[in-house]
């Protein structure tokens, strides 16, 4: 029962407090004992982390999913699930551009040491590391042929760059674990998020893809990934 109350007041707060930067309250516990400030900080810290747990994996997608502009493509290359619907209040209906079918929703990010690795890539070793892991994502996905104009896109960018230093086997190292458990879509989203890679090929790469899923085609510098999960 307990687990129950606590489930629910999470999720409440969630749902009808997004916007608001309310913090958690006291635990019922912590209420009543008198606990010194550190300890206070971190029993709420580890009551938040626990909710969290156990809200992530109790949380289910809606039941009545639509598909979307956005979900062409799902799930290897939909646009991001979006959050507003899984909260119960995305008033774009077929029209978003995110998508609405069910995810798994814990979102693959890269930590801190890969996030630095991945910035100090130039262009070229950006593009490179990328199109090597798409090629094997789209051959395990069966999705060479659909996507063939992205991956010649990309590989006729590589070319035309000057000539690059290679990817070290520390980038490797470093980055494949993480780029290994990414889908189409996210590789392509840390493509349009590299700050290294010219913003006309972004916009050109972005064009084909979309294309190749029967999505529109983004707006330049449209940013797609706000308001998803
Ligand atoms: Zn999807
Ligand atoms: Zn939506």
């Amino acid at each position: 029962m307990e687990t129950l109350s606590y489930q629910k007041t999470f999720l409440d707060m969630n749902i009808s407090q997004e916007d608001s930067h309310r913090s958690l309250s006291v635990p019922p516990r912590a209420k009543t004992t008198m606990m010194r400030h550190e300890d206070l900080e971190k029993h709420r810290a580890d009551y938040a982390t626990s909710l969290l747990a156990r809200a992530a994996e109790t949380f289910s997608w809606p039941v009545t999913q639509t598909e979307t502009l956005g979900s062409h493509g799902h799930p290897e290359i939909c646009g991001n699930p979006c959050i507003r619907f899984f909260y119960g209040n995305c008033q774009k209906g077929v029209n978003c551009q995110f998508c609405h079918l069910e995810h798994d929703t814990t979102k693959k990010k890269l930590d801190k040491t890969q996030r630095l690795c991945f910035e100090s890539l130039s262009e070229a070793q950006t593009l490179s590391m990328l199109l090597n892991h798409m090629e094997m994502r789209c051959r395990k996905q069966n999705l060479t042929a659909q996507m063939s104009l992205v991956l010649a896109c990309m590989r006729r960018r590589l070319k035309a760059l000057p000539k690059h230093a290679h990817v070290t086997p520390e980038m490797v190292a470093i980055l494949s674990t993480i780029f290994k458990k990414l889908t189409l879509g996210r590789l392509l989203d840390l493509i349009r998020s590299s700050r290294n890679v010219s913003n006309a090929f972004k916009a050109e790469l972005l064009a084909v893809a979309a294309r190749a899923v029967g999505r529109p085609i983004p707006a330049a510098g449209e940013a797609t990934s706000e308001n998803s999960l």
